[in-house]
């Protein structure tokens, strides 16, 4: 038995030399230093003491070394598990409880603060900074790897051996890990290359964190798996961006980047003519981004829809029409069906209920929670994902919301999706979050959180009256308010807790 994920990334280098990655620093990759640094990775990992199995926990900066040591836990038989770089020290401390890793790998300045968890935990500590020159350590485990050889023996894992940990993002409560093994990730990947159309001349443009699925996985995997090359960005900068995407020819990104490169006057035809894709995912593209979007650049972004325990689930069409506020159909391989949340009866199309998916990209379970697992799995396989939606006629997947941001009302049902689209049509109006907060009467009371385009002169009474020739009574917000911004979390998710949070007493 070989490495089921390694072997299959090797199997897709085109060449050698061909470019792997560039980065911003002037450094390049080519496919052969990419085996290279993985392999010293994994024999600095080896070297101490990681054995198959083992976890390594990881919260460091965006770099290609952090890359390089994602592929070398995955060679040295361990799980990859890393941690988004805005968690506290406390919260580390409960993550690093949860997954006992035998390393943890964090930033050189965050060493000391970390160092009594790590120690608590049975986890060697390590650091992993940021490359500056040859001349400059990166941290001790960048020093172990330099010194370790360049080849090494992968240790055999079979297709349902887990390659990585992975928690979620927390959005509508504590993470979860998400145990996701070889063949998740790599027949998530494939299909992925395939659908989108992925080959060796692509270059894709990587401003996404590498905590999380979507840079981790999406960008990357799809990268090995069609021996294309990347411009490796350490975040998000609209003049980074600039300055590389005429070497790009696609670009991957949550809804805030797009949004974020319209308000910017460099956003012209001219130059993105040269781009084959555009795509978008992680949290819902407003209908209007897809729309200004398309007029401003003449390219249809392409909206899919994952979490990070199912990789991707569905994607609009790479040819055939990329639908506004759908995320397309369900991947090759993907089963996905709507169900009564109370029932579990499958639904016809067009009725509004719990999205749920079965395939070869679902994952095996919440790490350490089997009760979780128990609860989220249908006794025919099926993976409940929590997000409310539809199917519609022509097969497309619609989403509505969460399950958790679903709003009950006296007695009745409103999806927050019908009544914030309604809303973001207005003129004047850049957003809106509808949430539900506890309402004596009503149970919960329907409310509207609504960011205005500067200048606007829609307020909270105009913005109710126009609901009211729109909407059923039930559906109508109680309460209006106008704001500067939405919170989001670093993956441009509208943190709804928060704001359910800030207005929980103004029914009280
Ligand atoms: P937690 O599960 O901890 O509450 P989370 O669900 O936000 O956090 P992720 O796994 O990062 O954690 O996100 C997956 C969720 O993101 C999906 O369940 C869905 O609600 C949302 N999502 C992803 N892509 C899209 C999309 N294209 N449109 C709408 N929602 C999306
Ligand atoms: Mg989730």
């Amino acid at each position: 038995m070989g490495n089921h994920l390694f072997d299959l990334v090797r199997s897709r280098i085109p060449a050698p030399a061909a470019p792997f990655a560039t980065l911003d620093d002037g450094r390049s990759y080519s496919y052969a230093d990419m085996v290279a640094a993985s392999a010293r990775f994994a024999n600095a990992l080896v070297a101490l003491g990681v054995k198959p199995g083992d976890r390594v926990a990881v919260q460091v900066e965006k770099s290609i070394e952090a890359l390089m040591l994602y592929l070398g836990t995955v060679r040295a038989g361990a799980i990859f598990l890393p941690l988004n770089t805005a968690y506290t020290p406390a919260e580390i401390e409960y993550f690093l409880g949860d997954a006992e890793p035998a390393v943890f790998v964090c930033d050189p300045a965050r060493a000391g603060a970390l160092k009594p968890y790590a120690d608590k935990a049975g986890a060697k500590l390590e650091t992993l900074g940021v490359w500056r020159s040859p001349d400059v350590s990166a941290g001790t485990l960048s020093d172990k790897a330099l010194a370790a050889a360049t080849d090494f023996a992968d240790v055999a894992r079979g297709p349902d051996d887990l390659a990585a940990i992975l928690y979620t993002s927390g959005t509508t409560g504590r993470s979860k890990g998400a145990m996701l093994s070889h063949d998740n990730l790599a027949s998530n990947a494939l299909a992925l290359v395939d659908y989108w159309r992925f080959t060796k001349d692509d270059v894709l443009l990587h401003a996404l964190p590498i905590f999380h699925t979507h840079g981790l996985f999406v960008a990357t995997n799809v990268v090995l798996f069609s021996g294309s090359a990347m411009i490796l960005l350490p975040k998000f900068d609209p003049d980074q961006v600039f300055k590389y995407l005429p070497q790009a020819s696609c670009m991957m990104g949550v809804p805030t980047f797009y949004v974020r490169l319209l308000q910017d006057a460099r956003l012209t035809k001219a130059a993105t003519q040269h781009m084959r894709l555009f795509v978008s995912g992680s949290a819902p593209l407003l209908a209007e981004t897809h729309r200004e979007w398309r007029e401003r650049t003449g390219h249809a972004i392409l909206e899919r829809y994952g979490m990070t325990e199912t990789n991707m689930n569905t994607s609009n069409p790479y040819e055939g029409e990329r639908v506004a506020g759908t995320v397309g159909f369900p991947l090759p391989g993907v089963t996905a069906r709507v169900t009564d949340p109370e029932t579990a009866k499958v639904l016809g199309a067009d009725e509004i209920g719990m999205i749920e998916v079965k395939g070869p990209n679902v994952f095996k379970g919440y790490w350490r929670n089997p009760e979780k697992t128990a609860a989220e799995f249908r006794a025919d396989g099926f993976f409940i994902t929590g997000d409310l939606g539809k199917i519609d006629r022509a097969g497309y997947v619609h989403i509505v919301g969460r399950g958790k941001d679903l709003i009950i009302t006296g007695g009745y049902n409103v999806y927050p999706k019908e009544v914030e689209t309604e809303i973001d049509e207005m003129p004047g109006v850049v957003e809106s979050a509808v949430i539900g907060c506890p309402h004596p009467d009503f149970g919960e009371g329907v409310t509207a959180v609504v960011v205005a385009k500067p200048g606007a002169t829609i307020t909270a009474a105009s913005i109710a009256k126009t609901l009211e020739q729109r909407l059923a009574k039930f559906k109508l917000p109680k309460q209006v308010f106008i704001v500067d911004e939405l919170p989001r979390n670093t993956m441009g998710k509208v943190q709804k807790n928060l704001l359910r949070e800030t207005y929980k007493d103004i029914y009280a």
